[in-house]
């Protein structure tokens, strides 16, 4: 039996998303090489989360799909076994979860793809570098905590009126800041993302401070910062957020990404920002900030 959870075992399963595109494929291979880690895995191809400035809408480029990005999922259906096959040769180290997708998005409660891979990984010898910004993986604690594991949330703003508009479907902040907490108490390395931080929203010295102290609070062990940026397909994505929300923004997030000059100064300026606020707070060693211009 694959699954040793008593919750996922309970009939009914979850049902299908409305709205969401489902396929079932098979895959060759789960783990890649990658510099986010050893290997990075992704369970599935697209993301029910649908975040504004998702980069991961590269993959588009390689798998087209008709359906823009956030209303398709592929589901790796043979995820579990494909990886098992990989496992009897890859070398062991630190798998990052996931890199193009969130793989505790909604579906996974249905198909527990990600948690068993996990389980697979851990058994294995394997590190579990998990970031999601689902608070599914509450589910997996028990997974995670067996073996070295690390549990990373996203947070780019701190206001609920914001995520809905950038993140219209992960979870709310609240319930992120919980996950932390209960993998800390589990025993699990936590870690968080603040990123990217969005232009002229989030990222005044006021706000970093905020966001910086709210991490703080909660002791994580590592907080990445980084900055809005130009990957193939989000651009396209910011201007219907901008057009509707932020009109007077538009030109000036233009210029953050496409203008060299314009943009080598904001993450010079963010860089220093975020500095100054780590070691006014004290935990300069514990923030990295990955801002590329
Ligand atoms: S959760 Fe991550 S992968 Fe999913 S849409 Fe948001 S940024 Fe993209």
């Amino acid at each position: 039996m694959l699954n040793d959870n008593p919750h996922i075992e309970k009939p009914p399963l979850p049902s299908m998303p409305a709205g969401v595109v489902v396929r079932e494929t098979i895959c060759k291979t789960l783990l890649t090489v990658s510099r986010l880690g050893d290997y990075s895995m992704n369970c599935y191809v697209g993301c029910q989360h649908a975040c504004a400035y998702c980069y991961a809408r590269f993959i588009q480029r390689f798998k087209p799909h008709e359906e823009p990005w956030g209303t398709f999922v592929d589901v790796k259906i043979n995820a579990v076994e494909a990886l098992e096959r990989q496992l009897r040769r890859a070398k062991p180290g630190a798998v990052f979860v996931s890199s193009a997708c969130d793989g505790w998005q909604p579906l996974e409660e249905r198909f527990c793809l990600t948690r068993e891979c996990c389980r697979l990984l851990i058994e294995k010898g394997f590190t579990v570098h998990a970031l999601t910004k689902g608070a599914l993986i509450l589910r997996d604690l028990d997974v995670l905590a067996r073996g070295p594991s690390r549990v990373a949330v996203t947070l780019t703003c701190l206001d609920e009126s914001l995520r809905k508009i950038w993140e219209p479907q992960a979870t709310p902040i609240q319930q992120r800041i919980e996950v932390l907490r209960a993998a800390r108490l589990a025993g699990i390395e936590t870690g968080v993302m603040l990123g990217p931080l969005l232009p002229f929203l989030t990222d005044s010295q006021d706000y970093v401070d905020r966001l910086l102290e709210r991490v703080a609070e909660e002791d994580v062990d590592v907080i990445w910062v980084d900055a809005l940026n130009p990957r193939p397909k989000v651009w396209e994505s910011l201007v219907v957020v901008l057009r509707r929300h932020y009109p007077e923004l538009l030109s000036r997030y233009r210029a953050v990404l496409f203008s060299p000059l314009v943009r080598e100064a904001y993450c010079q300026a963010l860089h220093e920002r975020v500095k100054r606020a780590a070691e006014r707070l004290g935990i300069a060693d514990r923030v990295v900030a990955c801002m590329k211009q």
